[in-house]
């Protein structure tokens, strides 16, 4: 809950920002490749006062998908745009570039140096899965907001795109019922509808931790590998953070003290 007055729009964008602007994450600098090497970056954000929403698939050479997503919702009459056309977007409004790719480090390095099949190897792969980055904001005025943006999963032909960019999967935002970011396997995510799912349930008397833990199980009892994890936040500041994955580093915050912040939520 913000107190503020700061919109939760641009609270949703700037933390994101933050996130996709340290390169730690699946996101922005920190993106994956896909398997002809290029990074291709997919965003959506969503506020849940007039449904407005934006979003970018295939992005190529910037920073900060998030806001080109956000360009899309204030400035263009659609909700998605795809490849160099979003680009050229992000060109025109003059978006910071990502000029240099976060140098990771290669398996042949790994393995130089010892640590290709260690403990720490092992557990920071199965940790660093899925590392969309996502934000859900309730603000003072009583707007809900939801965003999210990745680098994509492990093993991406060219082109493909998952569920964060699509608005119903990845992320929704509607002041009648609340707000949802996912990350996880998209493949899963996108055929399940599940931030719209969820919003759904609440909308129909669910509290945020029964609509994310009935559409979660959903997810793995009739989805074939469905792996996910979802930020929830109604509009009465009810929240939920849940995944199925072993892993999901995220935090919260009331507006009071420190925000509290975990890699793993039961
Ligand atoms: N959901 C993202 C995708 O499928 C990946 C992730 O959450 O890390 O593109």
């Amino acid at each position: 809950m913000v107190r503020d007055g700061q919109a939760a729009l641009r609270v949703v964008e700037g933390m994101i920002c933050h996130l996709e602007q340290s390169g730690l994450f699946n996101a922005g600098l920190g993106s994956r490749k896909q398997l002809d090497g290029v990074q291709r970056m997919d965003a959506s954000i969503m506020e849940g006062y007039s449904l407005q929403a934006g979003a970018v698939a295939g992005l190529e050479g910037f920073c900060h998908p998030i806001s080109v997503a956000k360009l899309v919702m204030e400035e263009t009459d659609h909700v998605l745009l795809v490849g160099q056309y979003a680009t050229h977007l992000a060109r025109h409004f003059k978006l910071e570039k990502n000029a240099a790719p976060k140098k990771t480090l290669k398996r042949k390095d790994l393995k130089l140096a010892g640590l290709g099949k260690s403990k720490s190897m092992r557990l920071f792969k199965k940790m660093t899965q899925y590392d969309t980055v996502g934000a859900v904001v309730l603000d003072s005025f009583g707007n809900l907001a939801a965003g999210a943006s990745t680098g994509g999963v492990p093993m991406m032909l060219p082109g493909r795109v998952g569920d964060s960019p699509l608005i119903g999967a990845g992320v929704f935002a509607d002041n009648t019922a609340g707000a949802v970011s996912m990350t996880g396997l998209g493949e899963g995510i996108m055929r399940l509808v599940m931030a719209k799912q969820i919003t759904d349930l609440i909308k129909s008397g669910k509290s945020p931790k029964q609509a994310t833990q009935s559409t979660l199980k959903e997810l793995v009892t009739r989805i074939k590998g469905g792996q996910a994890g979802c930020l929830v936040l109604d509009p009465d500041g009810r929240f939920a953070i849940k995944h199925v994955t072993k892993w999901m580093s995220a935090g919260h915050w009331n507006g009071k003290g420190k925000p509290v912040v975990a890699d793993r939520f039961s």
